[in-house]
């Protein structure tokens, strides 16, 4: 694949605040090499770190968060660990997503040609809803050792989740949604998100809308794949079905996930892991946070500083073969980086008459 786009030339005014929260083990190395790059490509991007300590008393750090998040309207971050096994223990991650109303999850997995994978190839999306579910964080113990765990589905959020992944599909020309659900078990539930996705797909006549029971999902994607093309579920099957198709398809450290909601947007990678047993070693894959960079990128207009960062990772693990381990590569997560870093430096514009 031969690529001609450059870097564009450095303007004033243009300029976006991008709100970064580097988050636990791994965040701040792969935080460094986003703005490293970026700095290099003359990103026109000015980050607002904010650190979150999941150790502290209170909620004045992820307030602070919020409220940056609100003033700038987009963000990237790091999955920031939740300490306390405590019942009531709020999942910083889970509470962002919730405040800001960032009711849908996006995972595009597309392979990289070059990585062995268990399958070539795949190209699926997966639509999730982001807000509710399993993750509605409302438990209690009833009486000792009985815990009762509620799962909300609202047909507010469902249809604007189906709604998303239909006008994906529609924009991007694909031909097929797939519902995943549990609706056997789960009649109430499963069953309305599953009878809003029907209602939704109504709008849509041009493409095709199946379904399929989250358990029968598993066994199709690990052993045909090639079946899927986007996928619209509920909250807990999407972070376990991202995890399968991630790992069918390279693993944590490739693909990037987008959080959207009618006001902001946060970008992370998709399957949103600490990876503090490799923090500080120089191993880390910094393709997944990279490539949520990209998609901010996109999201702020930036199209063309995307589009040579997206290159540039391209060349790097699939012409160059600079990867790191959990990719099946010997480099260095520096090496990965110096590499894209000299990609982009013959991809510069130099200054000209006229
Ligand atoms: P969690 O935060 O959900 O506990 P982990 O940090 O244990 O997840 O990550 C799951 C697995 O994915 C680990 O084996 C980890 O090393 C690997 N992993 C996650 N992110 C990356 C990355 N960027 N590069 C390489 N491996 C990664
Ligand atoms: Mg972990």
């Amino acid at each position: 694949k031969k690529t001609t786009t450059k870097i564009p030339r450095a303007q004033y005014g243009g300029r976006n605040a991008v709100t970064m929260l580097p988050g636990g083990g791994i965040g701040p190395e792969l935080m460094k090499y986003v703005r490293d790059v970026f700095h290099f490509a003359g990103v026109p991007i000015d980050f607002e770190v904010i650190d979150i300590d999941p150790s502290t008393e209170g909620n004045d750090d992820l307030d602070y968060a919020i409220t940056s998040i609100k003033r700038n309207g987009v963000a990237i971050k790091g999955n920031i660990e939740t300490k306390s096994e405590e019942l009531g223990a709020v999942s910083r991650n889970v509470a962002l997503r919730n405040e800001l109303d960032l009711y849908v999850n996006v995972l595009h997995c597309k392979s990289y040609p070059g990585i062995a994978t268990r399958h070539p190839n795949i190209d699926v999306i997966i639509v999730r809803q982001n807000t509710e579910g399993e993750y509605a964080m409302l438990e209690h113990e009833s009486v000792p050792g009985v815990v009762e765990s509620m799962k909300v589905v609202t047909d507010e959020n469902a249809e604007r989740v189906a709604r998303f992944a239909f006008e994906y599909a529609k924009n991007n020309g694909r031909k097929k949604v797939t519902t995943i659900h549990k609706a056997n078990i789960m009649k109430l539930s499963d069953g309305l998100f599953l009878e809003v996705s029907k209602r939704v797909a109504k709008d849509y006549p041009n493409l095709e809308h199946n379904n399929m029971i989250i358990d029968n999902c598993c066994m199709q994607l690990v052993s045909n794949p090639y079946q899927f093309d986007v996928m619209n579920m509920t909250n807990l099957y999407g972070t376990i079905v991202s995890n399968v198709l991630c790992g069918l398809s390279g693993g944590a450290g490739l693909y990037s996930g987008r959080n959207y909601g009618d006001h902001y947007a946060i970008f992370e990678p998709g399957t949103r892991n600490t990876g503090t047993a490799i923090a500080g070693k120089n191993i880390a894959n910094p393709i997944a946070m990279l490539n949520s960079a990209v998609d901010m990128l996109v999201h702020l207009g930036h199209n063309d500083h995307a589009q040579v960062i997206s290159e540039a990772i391209y060349q790097t693990i699939s012409e160059d073969n600079l990867r790191t381990p959990d990719i099946g590569g010997t480099a260095s997560s520096t090496d990965v980086i110096e590499n894209i870093m000299k990609v982009l430096s013959k991809k510069r514009v130099h200054w000209q008459h006229g």
